[in-house]
């Protein structure tokens, strides 16, 4: 374990803009940092044309060698932040021999959920494309053999969760002996899921000397406990205010008693498809069982849906995800298993069947749309039993929900709300803040028509929208 780490505070990291030459100058395109051609290619054929602003102050930091203490909102970029420089470190030793010992593991990403560790591989996996180094991801619920097969032939960047990542190295098919970065993505998750002693076993195997980056969207005290037991000075990247959901995410809570609120979802789903809004829901639920229910009941209602949670087989959770980000599933019920790490690019919005028992889920839940700058909604239904819940998201979040009528309601509302808080219609929006896109829920007669002017594809699905502008002050290029 490292020693007397010091971790810097907020006001002790670089800001905002720095001096040309500081690691943290503002950057305007991704050829302005040290990348190999390679690379460049690689995010150019993404379509990504200008670093968002973690990728502005983190890459710089994490090619200097520090250590990085990454706190960025969800959907900010966090991944190519912290995998573009690593491809770019490792680039000189990589190697095109067969052997596998010319492929040791050199850099560990640690996620806690299945889908994250998916995604984030897929995502190396792209950045390195044009290189030698190879990348692998091992995550529970799958058979092992592949996984085996993958280490086994060498592999420089290994994606990974915890557990299963233990047992490959109890059966001896990974060696982290030669491990010089290591990644821990979503660690505030990682804590909560309880994985901290799988975390010292792991991390008790890789070489004290070594880079640490750590990645959170929420930084609560034991985070940065656990930062300073990992982390040897690091520097503290931060690009927005912390325990915040992203601007470009439109909230608004519904007051519905709860044996309402599926009717309500109904309804919410109508009123939208009229205005022209696509049909693509992704909504959380508390349990396992009322995620099931709820599928149920959807589909019932004539609504195309899905069940995710952690009672389904790795390959069920798979194909009803690829459904859903193909549009043959229209609405996706799930338990917080989707809360984190889950990205569907333009996922138009979230729906909170109920509200999850910690705050700070409430922001990754949200996450899930408004994502790399495009917009989403937030939609919130709030019954009485659910006050405290909504005054612990209020404080986290330091601002009230906006609370209005349902679209069509014939539902009564939860009357214990409604005290003290207006059920008047959601005020008209603020302008757009800065680098941030502001859309008001309610459908702008302008928002539907384009909406409903969309061209679908053969599959009849909709395609999704290119990235317009400077989107979280990065961007992309019209995708094809
Ligand atoms: P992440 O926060 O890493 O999950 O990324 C969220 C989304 O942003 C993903 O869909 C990425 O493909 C996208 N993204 C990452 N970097 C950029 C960029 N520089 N410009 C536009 N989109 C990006």
């Amino acid at each position: 374990m490292n020693s007397a780490p010091e971790v810097n505070s907020p006001a002790n990291s670089p800001p905002n803009g720095g001096s040309e030459d500081s690691p943290n100058a503002p950057v305007a395109a991704f050829t302005d940092f040290a990348l190999d051609p390679l690379i460049l290619k690689a995010i150019a054929e993404q379509g990504y044309t200008t670093p968002t602003p973690i990728q502005a102050k983190a890459i710089p930091i994490v090619l200097t060698g520090q250590d990085v203490m990454g706190a960025a909102q969800t959907g900010t970029g966090k991944t190519a932040a912290f995998i573009l420089p690593i491809i770019q470190k490792l680039l000189p030793l990589s190697s095109s021999s067969a052997s596998p010992a010319r492929h040791p593991i050199r850099a560990l990403v640690l996620t806690p959920t299945r889908e994250l560790s998916d995604q984030v591989a897929e995502n190396a996996a792209n950045y390195s494309r044009h290189t030698d180094l190879r990348t692998a991801v091992v995550f529970g619920g799958v058979d092992m053999q592949p996984q085996v097969a993958a280490l086994r032939a060498g592999v420089e960047i290994l994606i990974a969760t915890p557990g299963r990542l233990l047992d490959h190295l109890g059966s001896k098919t990974a060696n982290l002996s030669q491990v010089e970065i290591l990644v821990l993505d979503e660690a505030d998750r990682m804590l909560d899921m309880g994985f901290l002693p799988d975390l010292q076993r792991i991390i008790n195997l890789i070489p004290v000397k070594r880079q640490t980056l750590l990645f959170s969207a929420t930084f609560s005290h034991e985070i940065k406990k656990l930062a300073q037991s990992y982390l040897r000075n690091p520097v503290t990247v931060e690009v927005a205010r912390q325990n915040a959901a992203a601007d470009t995410v439109t909230q608004v809570a519904h007051l519905v008693a709860s044996e309402n609120k599926q009717a309500a979802i109904v309804s919410i789903i109508h009123e939208r498809t009229q205005a022209g809004f696509p049909r693509q829901y992704l909504i959380f639920t508390n349990s396992r069982l009322g995620c099931a229910r709820l599928a149920r009941a959807l589909e019932r209602d004539g609504i195309k849906t899905g069940a995710l949670h952690g009672d389904k087989s790795q390959g069920e959770r798979t194909l009803t995800l690829d459904a859903f980000k193909s549009g043959v599933i229209e609405a996706l019920v799930a338990t917080d298993v989707a809360a984190r790490g889950l990205d569907i690019p333009d996922m138009p919005c979230v729906i909170n069947h109920e509200l999850p028992f910690s705050a700070e889920d409430f922001i990754h839940r949200i996450g899930r749309t408004g994502r790399a700058g495009s917009k989403g909604d937030a939609i919130a239904l709030v019954d009485s039993s659910e006050k405290r819940l909504l005054d612990d998201i209020e404080k986290l979040l330091k601002r009230q929900l906006d609370i209005a009528p349902l679209p069509a309601s014939d539902f009564a509302p939860a009357k214990a709300l409604t005290r003290g808080r207006s059920t008047k219609s959601v005020p008209p929006p603020k302008q757009p803040v800065d680098p941030f896109f502001y859309q008001p829920y309610q459908a702008s007669p302008k928002a539907s028509s384009e909406a409903a002017a969309e061209p679908m594809n053969e599959a009849g699905i909709t395609p999704a929208k290119p990235l317009v502008g400077a989107l979280l002050g990065g961007s992309r290029k019209k995708s094809h």
